[in-house]
């Protein structure tokens, strides 16, 4: 039986499709490989979001070309969003990759794998390559590989983004928006519930702008009623979703949070600018202003709510006071957590041409240091609060640091750890928080039911 060696870049969205990936090739009877020195197919599933990610890919790849010293006949291929983004050309950069797949073609890497081993058993390798958009691709990343005991999986509901935001390179990656039937996700979710998963995380480029051609329903967006028909779900204890944009956070949205009680007490909202003029630049559609009103709405409907965020600092031409401005966002929404990114520039952007304006390394690393400063010091005065309340946890594995204790996150989102054992894994508990690092709680074991 050939086996398989597929390596992850960036987000959920990639680890989804990986995940897709792999069952279809399992389905044609491939196994897992232990490590990519033993495989007869190593597979990148690649990202482009930061320049850095792609040059990461390239060279293990460049190294990979190594193994085929001890097997001629090993498959290897790109995946994902640098593939799409580079397409044949990694042919002429790569010397000696097979496959080339780009965002809209997953569902053709088992068949373009296969051909591409039987070319190299034949000693006469060919080069694939398939990037073109696909008709119906967004419904193609539906099957799951679930380990033994998961609880939680991501559930894919739709493609592509239609915003062209001046820095994002998804667009191009990821192709136009397009998104799945409401049944389609509903059913997906109901079979994985019956494979004994007890959250749902949904995903989406701007996840909450889900279904815009679908039709408005007693004033429910399409993302609404896709909520309110997982709600009904017996057996699903938790929905999440990820990321959503701030134009998508309309008064229907708002109002799911406490209406529907399987929907978790988290929002990651990404703001990535507090000053206005930036925000134009960006084309994000949002002032600051009306990014904390969204805010004040949630936290009213919700105030339980743990509130993360994305930040880029350093975009092209971004003075002093405009990363005071924000700073003053930071300082006043008081974020429970959040990404800051250095802005580097994708080429095939519109801000990637802004080189006259760029900020210098060393102010963009700066105005870094000083919001992680500022997120940290927060979360440190937030998690004293925290110690000595209740929070209500879904068990999903040990501790990736320490394999006797369990972990398990919090409604808002925040890693809880505890020394339980085994018949806990998979069960919703209470735990009383005894300690925090500011970003992960430890909880009490003598309270757990
Ligand atoms: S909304 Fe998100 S995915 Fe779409 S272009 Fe903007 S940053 Fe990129």
């Amino acid at each position: 039986m050939p086996s398989v060696f597929l390596k992850t870049y960036g987000c959920q969205m990639n680890e989804r499709d990986s995940e897709q990936v792999l069952r279809q090739l399992q389905d044609r009877g491939y196994r897992p490989a232990a490590s990519e020195k033993e495989a007869d197919v190593i597979l990148l599933n690649t990202c482009s979001v930061r320049d850095l990610a792609e040059q990461k890919a390239l060279r293990k790849m460049g190294n990979l070309r190594a193994l085929r010293k001890k097997n001629p006949a090993v498959v290897l291929g790109f995946l994902g969003c640098m593939a799409q983004r580079r397409g044949p050309s990694l042919e002429k950069d790569m010397k000696g990759v097979d496959l080339v797949v780009g965002t809209q073609k997953f569902h053709r890497v088992s068949a373009l794998v296969e051909e591409a081993r039987q070319a190299r058993l034949g000693g006469r390798p060919r080069f694939l390559s398939e990037v073109g958009d696909e008709e119906g691709s967004e419904s193609a990343i539906r099957d799951h590989v679930l380990s033994p005991r998961q609880v939680t999986a991501f559930v894919s509901v739709m493609q592509g983004c239609d915003m062209h935001c001046s820095f994002c390179i998804v667009p191009t990656t990821r192709g136009k928006e397009r998104s799945r039937p409401i049944i389609e996700i509903v059913e997906e979710v109901r079979r994985l519930v019956g494979d004994g998963i007890r959250e749902v995380t949904l995903l989406g480029q701007i996840v909450n702008l889900y279904g815009r051609r679908i039709p408005v329903k007693d004033g429910k967006s399409a993302f609404v009623q896709l909520l309110e028909q997982l709600e009904e779900i017996p057996g699903l204890d938790r929905i999440r979703f990820t990321s959503p944009h701030p134009r998508g956070m309309k008064p229907d949205l708002i109002g799911c949070y406490g209406r529907l009680h399987k929907l978790c007490e988290h929002l990651h909202l990404p703001v990535q600018s507090g000053s206005d003029r930036i925000l134009k630049q960006m084309g994000r559609g949002y002032t600051a202003e009306q990014y904390l009103r969204i805010v004040e709405q949630v936290r009213r409907a919700c105030p339980e709510l743990g509130l993360t965020t994305d930040v880029i600092v350093g975009y092209p031409g971004e003075t002093d006071s405009d990363f005071e401005a924000t700073r003053q966002l930071m300082e006043q929404v008081d974020f429970d957590n959040g990404f800051i990114f250095r802005y580097s520039p994708r080429e095939g952007t519109r801000a990637a041409h802004e080189k006259a304006n760029e900020i210098p390394e060393k102010v963009k690393e700066e105005r870094n240091q000083e919001l992680l400063r500022l997120l940290d010091r927060r979360a440190q005065e937030k998690a004293r609060q925290r110690v000595g309340s209740l929070a209500e946890i879904l068990v999903e594995g040990p501790s990736r640091t320490n394999a006797n204790r369990l972990t398990g996150r919090s409604r808002q989102n925040r890693p809880v750890v505890f020394e339980g054992s085994e018949r806990h894994l998979g069960q919703v508990l209470q735990v009383r928080i005894t300690e925090s690092t500011g970003f992960t709680d430890y909880g009490d074991p003598a309270i757990l039911g």
